[in-house]
């Protein structure tokens, strides 16, 4: 039997978080594969909203700027302002400074794709992970075949069939399921519609622990619904979506197809590495639990990833010291910058959806006056979720 082709990282999945990845080792001059299941350019069910610490991270990581961005019509939409809602009663309208942008996730990741491989990184579509062998350090595609490489990072989204092949939680999170969201979408175009809706808007009050939204795009509006498993059943978050599409006067959106997947909202895996396997993005648990913002965290725990396994291997001795330092490293980097705030959004939805729903819209109301344009900052970046404090640059 023919030995398995040998990678330095061989990288599953080639969402946001795979092709940062893939784009930043290979750049550092690793030899790196990337397999994904799908051929792109793909689909992928998303609401599409980049904050700003998203462009700050295209900006720093490949060099990418709005201007850059809207020119190759990447940016499809942006929007100043925006609406808050507890179910029909509006609680903020608010224009801020940094606008609020919109992307399709076909040509973004696509984009983002074709820059890892512009980079060096070989790339496998259309054939997926089928089994990760731990020891071995080997990946076997569904068709059969056979890679191997130094560190394995599996950025396969949030069913991710790397940390699956772990028969039993190594990576430190009970009730993974009940803390993901079960997500709802369906796209309406503009023309069916009869409101202008220019602007996001969102609404509390439909679910336990979720929302609704209904985001802007140039040619139609992206409008969904989320609600944490542990406090929802599926099928009352899919009778929640139908209630709310009623309220908004979409009746016969009813008919049209709602597109459903699953979405972490608190499920953050504490220890994503177990000897050279790293977890990523969706597969880590890495959205926001407050809004449910993985774009963002999918791109950084991938910059992380590969800041970690580029430190360590121009470093490492011995084996076993590899797996640690590789361990200690990556989990260093996640605490300094992502643990804290996926750590604080949750404290906030807790306030949100445990306190003040059940008084309904007045506390949430009085709240937002108080708080003006630091809800805002904070989702956007400018700002920590941990207390809502300033953040310096
Ligand atoms: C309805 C909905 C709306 C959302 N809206 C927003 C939003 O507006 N803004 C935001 O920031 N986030 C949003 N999110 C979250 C966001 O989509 C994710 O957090 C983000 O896609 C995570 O990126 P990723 O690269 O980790 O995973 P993914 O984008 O899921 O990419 C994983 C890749 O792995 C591939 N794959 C899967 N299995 C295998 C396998 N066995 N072998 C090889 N490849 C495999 C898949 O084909 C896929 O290409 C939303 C999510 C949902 C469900």
């Amino acid at each position: 039997m023919s030995e398995p082709t040998r990678y330095d990282v061989i990288i599953a999945g080639a969402g946001p978080a795979g092709s940062t990845a893939g784009y930043l080792l290979s750049k550092a001059g690793l030899k790196v594969l990337i397999i994904d299941k799908s051929a792109f350019p793909r689909k992928k069910l998303c609401a599409g909203l980049i904050t700003y610490k998203t462009i700050k991270l295209l900006e720093r990581v490949f060099g990418e700027t709005v201007a850059s961005l809207k020119e190759k019509d990447l940016i499809n939409y942006e929007s100043n302002c925006y609406e808050v809602y507890c179910r029909d009663k509006l609680i903020t309208r608010r224009n801020i400074a940094i606008p609020f942008r919109f992307i399709d996730r076909d040509k973004y990741d696509h984009f983002f794709l074709k820059k890892a491989v512009d980079a060096g990184a070989d790339l496998i579509e259309g054939d997926g992970v089928r089994s990760l062998d731990v020891l071995k350090s080997m990946i076997t595609t569904k068709s059969g075949r056979k890679f191997s490489a130094d560190v394995i990072i599996g950025a396969d989204g949030v069913n991710s069939r790397i940390r699956r092949s772990f028969l039993v939680d190594l990576f430190g999170r009970d009730d993974w399921s009940g803390n993901l969201a079960s997500a709802h979408e369906i796209f309406l175009s503009r023309e069916s519609v009869k409101k202008q809706i220019n602007h996001p808007m969102l609404f509390f009050g439909y679910t336990e622990y979720g929302y609704a939204w209904i985001f802007p795009n140039r040619e139609r509006l992206k409008v969904g619904i989320c609600a944490l498993n542990r406090k929802n059943k599926r099928k009352d978050t899919l009778t929640a979506f139908a209630h709310f599409l009623s309220e908004m006067g979409f009746q016969y959106a009813l008919e049209e197809k709602v597109n459903s997947y699953a979405l972490p909202y608190g499920s953050y895996l504490p220890s994503p590495i177990f000897r050279n396997v790293m977890l990523v993005g969706d597969a880590a648990g890495f959205a926001d639990p407050l809004f449910g913002e993985g774009i963002y965290y999918a791109q950084r725990s991938a910059e992380l990833a590969s800041q970690a396994v580029i430190e360590v291997m121009n470093d490492s001795n011995s084996i076993e010291k590899f797996h640690d330092t590789l361990a200690n490293a990556y989990i260093k980097l996640l605490k300094e910058h992502i643990f804290t705030e996926l750590e604080y959004a949750g404290k906030i939805r807790d306030v949100v959806f445990a306190r003040l729903n059940n008084f309904r819209y007045l506390p949430l109301k009085i709240l937002m006056g108080l708080l003006g344009d630091k809800p805002a900052e904070t989702v956007h970046g400018t700002r920590s979720y941990k207390w809502m404090k300033k953040r310096a640059g």
